[in-house]
């Protein structure tokens, strides 16, 4: 199954309403079944919140990930601060659970100084000492997804995440294919460059490849990678385009939640990329 859906509030949403409550009619409304709550400048929701989200959501049947806060770091050389963002993991995944999501999304770190191995040896080494904190704390039933990461100072190649998601059946990937794109200078322009994202998957995690969480927008680049997100209106250069996309979701029968993150427009974006899947064969 694929189901389709907005992270944030688009510029539309936000002309008429101003609650998280609000999202689930909204998407009905637009044909959509998902939506990404974010987290990303800290987790300051409430219990009360939390519980209020839940309920109309569930009502609904819009799945609902949380894009984890931006400042986790499991490649911090400094293992007191590579303490704190694990802390940060399980924060969120105590709220997640109060509000019904399964997904949490996050980046896997910076190199700051190091070595691209040796600050993903750093990451690889958290992830393990995290899988014992899930087991600690009872999170059988939720997913951490570590993202591919668009610039060249982050750590999060398809080949890293792959490597990070065979650690435990609960890590799964977050493929963000704009910033795959991106950190490539293009590299997504055939139906096989895509298909190359999921049997590289394949390679490290056989058959759990074919459960994943997908980011999708049209990224600007330059030489190191990343520089800001596009809508589909703006792009006519950096791409990627989802049409590929559509027919290898549908051909290897994955199991996908994917999120728009374009610029102000993704509802918008979110039924174009819907009716490309559907209409593709
Ligand atoms: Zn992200």
């Amino acid at each position: 199954m694929v189901r389709f859906g907005p992270s944030g509030f688009c510029d539309k949403f936000v002309e008429k309403y101003s609650h998280t409550e609000e999202m689930p009619a909204w998407l009905t409304f637009h044909g959509l079944d998902a939506y990404e709550y974010s987290f990303n400048k800290g987790i300051r929701i409430t219990d009360e919140k939390a519980q209020s989200i839940k309920k109309v959501f569930e009502e609904r049947h819009i799945s609902l990930s949380v894009h984890g806060p931006y400042y986790i770091n499991l490649a911090n050389p400094d293992e007191e601060m590579a303490e704190k963002s694990k802390v940060y993991i399980i924060e969120s995944l105590k709220k997640m659970r109060l509000m019904g999501a399964k997904y949490l999304v996050f980046h896997p770190g910076s190199l700051m100084k190091m070595q691209r191995n040796e600050a993903f040896d750093l990451v690889l080494k958290r992830l393990k000492e995290l899988i014992t904190l899930l087991d600690e704390n009872g999170f059988d039933d939720m997913y951490i997804c570590p993202e591919t990461m668009g610039k060249h100072g982050q750590v999060g190649t398809v080949e890293e995440v792959a490597k990070m998601c065979a650690l435990d059946k609960r890590i799964i990937p977050t493929l963000d294919f704009g910033h795959i794109n991106a950190f490539g200078q293009g590299c997504l322009k055939t139906k096989s460059d895509f298909e190359d994202v999921f049997m590289t998957l394949k390679k490290y995690m056989g058959e759990r490849f074919k459960k994943v969480h997908i980011h999708f927008s049209k990224i600007m680049y330059g030489d190191k990678g990343e520089i800001k997100h596009l809508n589909f209106d703006e792009d006519e250069v950096y791409g990627p385009n989802f049409e590929f996309l559509a027919e290898v979701l549908k051909e290897y029968d994955i199991d996908a939640t994917v999120i728009c993150e374009s610029r102000g427009h993704q509802t918008e974006d979110s039924v174009k990329m819907k009716q490309i899947f559907q209409s593709s064969d």
